[in-house]
């Protein structure tokens, strides 16, 4: 069994409740791990440009057929949970969508558009807006691996050097305590400073706390932030989590994301940088989404 396996069957025996939507995150897992997505990532031969992720200004040629079918997949099974957000996404099936709209949207993390979209086609804003999010993940699992050896070692910025997301957690690993910041959507990893707020910069220690969940006994603690209010996850580990159980690390703590927003402090919405991103048709089809 895989630890991404192992993760999805403890969180479905800790929260038997989400299992309708871990169906759909589970779908998208097992399309992460799947190299054929490798071949749709642009090669790269220059080195990385200081504060631009690697995703910025390149032209993405996707066989638009099967990813659509893939959005198609996951909307049935998230449609198939019985909840009534859900059931709202049902009109999607049958909608004369600008996919790659919607996906260009959602890799760029374009919440204003998803919205938009999703109040065209009548489907509840939340329920379209979470499936949206988790379309282009196997794609950025890709670039993660094959973007590998052209991330710059020197990356300071609070956002992912891949796809330009904020991160999902710090993992402080191993006896060195080395931090690394964790993308939640690519899987990717980069080299955090001791005291310092992704979000806005803030390096001086007396605008930043540690907080620690009364009842929690599990690990984890908050680091946040008192001028802009941010935080992020934190957890001490041996290694690092595998790329693409970086999303069920981010869900399986949902406790501290609640703990966090009880004391006021909130993980911005959208994107760390406004990538621009050109998505095309490359007229391709998978056989497995026929
Ligand atoms: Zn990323
Ligand atoms: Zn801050």
């Amino acid at each position: 069994m895989t630890a991404i396996d192992t993760g999805l069957q403890d969180l479905k025996r800790q929260h038997p409740e989400w299992e309708p939507w871990l169906a759909v995150v589970q779908e998208v897992l097992s399309e992460a791990t799947n190299s054929e997505w490798d071949a749709c990532v642009p090669v790269r031969n220059e080195t990385q440009q200081s504060k631009v992720p690697l995703l910025a200004g390149t032209t993405l040629a996707l066989p638009q057929r099967s990813v659509h079918r893939l959005l198609e997949k996951l909307i049935r099974i998230a449609h198939r949970s019985g909840t009534p957000e859900m059931a709202t996404l049902e009109p999607v099936l049958h909608a004369d969508l600008d996919f790659l709209n919607l996906f260009k949207a959602s890799l760029c993390q374009d919440s204003d558009r998803i919205k938009k979209i999703a109040a065209d086609l009548g489907a509840d804003s939340e329920a379209f807006q979470a499936v949206a999010a988790l379309l282009p993940v196997p794609l950025l699992n890709a670039c993660n691996r094959r973007w590998a050896s052209s991330k710059s070692v020197s990356w300071v910025e609070g956002y992912c050097p891949v796809c330009g997301a904020w991160p999902a957690f710090t993992e402080v690993r191993g006896i060195e305590r080395s931090r690394y910041f964790r993308c939640g959507r690519c899987g990717g990893e980069w080299q955090a400073q001791c005291l310092f707020c992704p979000y806005c910069g803030m390096t001086d220690h007396n605008e930043l706390v540690s907080l620690v969940p009364e009842k929690s006994g599990a690990a984890g603690v908050i680091d946040a932030c008192k001028r802009c209010l941010g935080y992020a996850k934190t957890f001490t580990t041996l290694q690092g989590s595998q790329p693409a159980k970086v999303l069920l690390d981010d869900l399986a703590s949902a406790h501290l994301d609640v703990a966090a927003l009880e004391q006021g402090y909130k993980r911005p919405q959208g994107a760390g940088y406004s990538l621009d991103v050109t998505v095309t048709d490359n007229g391709k089809a998978w056989r497995r989404f026929f």
